[in-house]
């Protein structure tokens, strides 16, 4: 079994809105150095300071969006419900510079080739890993989205 990846602590370089609910973190620092090019679509693990003090942190995975050079971009689905998770207020509230410990990569999945059609459904938290998986898709590939939603959207219910 291959070694696991010793944990990196990374630095917030910038967080923006993509949409009203899914806000982008994008994280580098030093210990990007030798983090394995190509992993958009793996998970990593977030390792929180635990809000009770705790010295075990609190971990939450995420897909990492995006890779560039030294730099990940990572999607935080901001649930409408109004309750908050500790990964979510850590995003929400988490400045410039700051720091956060991030375990893996762990392994993508990304779709079987060789099908005519793929159903992909998925909520919020999943879009990050659907939208690797759809740019991943040959040129030539159509598609089409969800009817009912379109349905319910033109109807107003
Ligand atoms: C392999 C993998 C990859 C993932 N990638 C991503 C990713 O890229 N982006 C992302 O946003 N999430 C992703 N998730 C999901 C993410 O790990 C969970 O949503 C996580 O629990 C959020 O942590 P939290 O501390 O903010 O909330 P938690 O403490 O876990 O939950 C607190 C509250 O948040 C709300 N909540 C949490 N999850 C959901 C949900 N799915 N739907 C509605 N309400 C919810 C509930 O009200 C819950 O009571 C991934 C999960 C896995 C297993």
């Amino acid at each position: 079994m291959a070694d696991r990846p010793e944990p990196r602590k990374m630095r917030v370089l910038g967080s923006r809105r993509v949409t009203p609910s899914m806000l982008r973190m994008t994280l580098g620092g030093a210990d990007i150095v030798d983090f394995p090019a190509g992993q958009q679509g793996s998970y990593v693990k977030l390792m929180l300071p635990s809000e009770d003090g705790a010295p075990k942190p609190v971990v939450r995975t995420y897909t990492i969006r995006q890779q560039r050079e030294s730099e990940l971009d990572i999607d935080f689905a901001l649930h409408g419900n109004g309750r908050t998770g500790i990964a979510t207020k850590w995003a929400l509230e988490a400045g410039i510079g700051e720091e956060i410990v991030l375990g893996g990569p762990g392994p993508a999945k990304p779709l079987p080739s060789g099908f005519d059609h793929y159903s992909i459904a998925g909520d919020m938290t999943a879009l990050p890993a659907i939208s690797v998986n759809l740019e991943a898709l040959p040129q030539h590939a159509t598609g089409c989205g969800d009817r009912s939603a379109k349905r319910r959207r033109s109807s107003g219910s």
